[in-house]
C-alpha cells in the first residue's frame, strides 16, 4: 500500500534535502486530526550545511546591486500573487486558520514584499560636503551576512515575510527554521523564491526543534537573529543570541485587551470582540483575549456578546463559511481546556462553555479534528491566572473597571505589552490614551492595529526582547549597519603629522 505520508525536508543551496538526522515530528490536519505529514528535524550538521550554503552565496550577493536584489523581489511578488490562494490552503492544511483569513496572511506577507522592493530608495545612505575643509563625510548601510528567522506556527507565511523580504533585498543571506507544526509553506515559498531568480544559497530552510535553534544561536557565522514565539522562548533566544555576539530581535507573547468606553458604539465593540476574540480561533499575537468594559458598558454589551458568541460558525477551515476553525495540535487543545477548568475554579462566571463543542458539527470527516467553540468568562479579576497568562485559544475574558483610569492602569500593569485597544467616540480619551498605554501597538476603534509593511511590528515589555521592530524602516536598519566613510584628496591634505584631536578647519 503507497504511504501518503508526506516527508516535510529542508531546503539548502537551492535544493530540497532528505532529512538525515532521524528525528521527526508528526504533522497534522487540526480539522481531521489525520496524521498528514512527518517533518525532519535537523541536527547540528545540516544547520551547518544551511549556514555555509547562506555563507557562500554572500560575498556575490551583497555585491549584486540593489536594483538587481529588486528586480527579484519584484518577480517574487508576481509569483506571491499568483499562487496565493495555494499557499492559504497550505495554511489551512496544516494550521487549521479559516481559507480566508490564510488568504488574508499571504496578503499581509505580500505587503512586506512590496516594501522590500523598494529597497534601493531604502539603502540610500546620506552625505555631508566639507565637514572641514576639503573633507566630506557620508553614511552608507551594509548587509550582516548570514541571518536566520526561528518563527512559530501562528502565520507559517506571513511571519517568515515579516523578515526575509527585507533581509535578502538588503544584501544577507537567510536560514529560515520554521514550526515543525506547519512546516510546509516554507518549502513552497523556496521555490517561488528560486523560480524568481534568487541565487541558490541565499534563502535555505531548516525545519526543525531545539536543536537546530540551539545550533544557529551559536554557529559563528550567523550574524543576527530574528525570532518571532512565546515569551519565555523569546527571553531564552534574546540571552543566548547575544551572548553568542549576535544581533537579536525577538518577539514574544501577549495578552491584549481592549477597553470599550461607555460611549462607544456598542455594535461596533461587539462585533470587534468577536473578530478579534475568536478569528484564528484566537492563535494570534494580536488577537483580543480581555475585554475591559467600563462603568456601566458591560450591562449593555455582554447580552450581545453571548448571543454572537454562541452563534460563532466553528466549521472546517476549507468551508467558507467558517469564521473559525479547530485549534493547531491536540496538546494546545488541551492546554486551552485546561485554563477554562482554570477559570471557573477561581471564580470567574462562565457565560459561553466551549468544550462541549462537537467536531462533527464542524463538518465531514472532522469528528477526529482539535475543536473547541467560543468560550467566554465575566467577572475576571487581575489576581486570576486565566487574567495573567497568555491562553493562545478562543477565550475571552471581560474584567470590569470604574473608568478610564483604572483600566489604563490595570493594562500598564500586565507583564505583556504587545497589542491595545480602546473604543470610544471622544477625542480627548483617544488621545490620552494612546500616550499613556504602555503598549507597543495601539488601536483606536481599531481592534487588531497591526502596522503595515512600512511602519514596523513590535510590543513593549515581554512582549518584546531587542531593540528594533520587525520589519518597515526598522527592519532596514536591524538587517545592515552602518558606515561612516571620511574623504579627503591629496590636494588638501596639509604638510606634517597632526597630534591633536582632529576639529573642523
Ligand atoms: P513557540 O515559542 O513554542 O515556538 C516558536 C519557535 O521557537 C518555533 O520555531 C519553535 O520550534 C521554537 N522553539 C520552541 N521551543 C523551543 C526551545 N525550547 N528552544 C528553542 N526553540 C524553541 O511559539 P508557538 O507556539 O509556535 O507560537 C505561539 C506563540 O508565538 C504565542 O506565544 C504568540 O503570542 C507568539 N507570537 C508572537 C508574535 C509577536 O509578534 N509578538 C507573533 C506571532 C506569535
Amino acid at each position: 500500500m503507497k504511504n501518503s505520508i508526506a516527508a516535510i525536508d529542508h531546503y539548502i543551496h537551492g535544493h530540497v534535502v532528505a532529512n538525515t538526522s532521524g528525528r521527526t515530528q508528526d504533522v497534522f490536519n487540526p480539522a481531521t486530526g489525520a496524521l498528514t505529514g512527518r517533518t525532519g528535524l535537523a541536527d547540528v550538521d545540516q544547520v551547518s550545511a544551511a549556514v555555509a550554503a547562506a555563507q557562500a552565496a554572500f560575498p556575490k550577493w551583497a555585491d549584486t546591486p540593489p536594483i538587481r536584489r529588486a528586480r527579484v523581489m519584484f518577480k517574487f511578488l508576481e509569483l506571491l500573487n499568483q499562487h496565493r490562494d495555494e499557499l492559504a490552503h497550505l495554511i489551512t492544511a496544516e494550521h487549521g486558520k479559516v481559507f480566508t483569513d490564510a488568504q488574508g496572511e499571504v496578503t499581509r506577507g505580500i505587503d512586506i514584499v512590496e516594501f522590500a522592493c523598494g529597497i534601493p530608495q531604502l539603502l540610500k545612505g546620506d552625505f555631508t560636503e566639507q565637514v572641514s575643509t576639503g573633507i566630506d563625510n557620508w553614511t552608507i548601510r551594509q548587509p550582516l551576512g548570514v541571518v536566520a528567522g526561528i518563527t512559530p506556527f501562528n502565520f507559517p507565511v506571513m511571519v517568515p515575510m515579516w523578515m526575509f523580504p527585507v533581509a535578502i533585498a538588503a544584501g544577507n543571506t537567510f536560514v529560515l527554521k520554521p514550526s515543525p507544526t506547519d512546516p510546509s509553506p516554507s518549502l513552497r515559498i523556496a521555490e517561488l523564491l528560486k523560480e524568481a531568480g534568487l541565487p541558490d544559497g541565499v534563502f535555505n530552510v531548516v525545519q526543525g526543534d531545539k536543536v537546530a535553534v540551539d545550533a544557529l544561536l551559536t554557529h559563528p557565522d550567523v550574524k543576527a537573529v530574528s525570532f518571532v514565539g512565546s515569551t519565555p522562548i523569546a527571553n531564552y533566544i534574546y540571552e543566548t543570541g547575544a551572548r553568542h555576539g549576535k544581533r537579536v530581535q525577538a518577539l514574544g507573547g501577549a495578552k491584549n485587551h481592549m477597553v470599550v468606553m461607555p460611549d462607544a458604539d456598542i455594535d461596533q465593540a461587539v462585533d470587534a470582540l468577536i473578530g478579534a476574540g475568536y478569528g484564528s480561533a484566537g492563535e494570534r499575537c494580536m488577537a483580543i483575549s480581555v475585554a475591559v468594559l467600563v462603568g456601566d458598558v458591560a450591562d449593555k454589551l455582554i447580552p450581545k456578546l453571548v448571543e454572537r458568541t454562541k452563534t460563532l460558525k466553528v466549521l472546517d477551515g476549507e468551508n467558507l463559511d467558517a469564521e473559525m476553525g479547530p485549534i493547531v495540535t491536540k496538546a494546545a487543545h488541551e492546554r486551552i481546556r485546561g485554563y477554562i477548568d482554570l477559570g471557573e475554579q477561581e471564580g470567574a462566571k462562565l457565560l459561553v462553555d466551549g468544550r462541549g463543542f462537537d467536531g462533527k458539527q464542524a463538518g465531514e470527516g472532522c469528528e477526529g479534528g482539535f475543536w473547541l467553540g467560543g468560550t467566554l468568562f465575566d467577572h475576571v479579576t487581575p489576581e486570576m491566572r486565566i487574567y495573567k497568562e497568555e491562553i493562545f485559544g478562543p477565550v475571552l475574558g471581560c474584567v470590569r473597571v470604574k473608568d478610564l483610569a483604572e483600566a489604563v492602569d490595570l493594562i500598564n500593569a500586565h507583564e505583556f505589552g504587545n497589542g491595545v485597544a480602546c473604543f470610544t467616540r471622544d477625542g480627548n480619551v483617544a488621545r490620552e490614551f494612546g500616550r499613556r498605554i504602555q503598549v507597543g501597538m495601539v488601536g483606536i476603534n481599531v481592534p487588531i492595529p497591526v502596522p503595515m509593511a512600512w511602519q514596523g511590528f513590535g510590543g513593549w515589555k515581554r512582549s518584546l526582547f531587542g531593540d528594533m521592530h520587525a520589519y518597515g524602516e526598522e527592519g532596514v536598519r536591524f538587517y545592515t549597519k552602518q558606515k561612516s566613510i571620511m574623504q579627503r584628496w591629496p590636494e588638501s591634505i596639509g604638510k606634517g603629522a597632526e597630534f591633536v584631536m582632529p576639529t573642523a578647519k
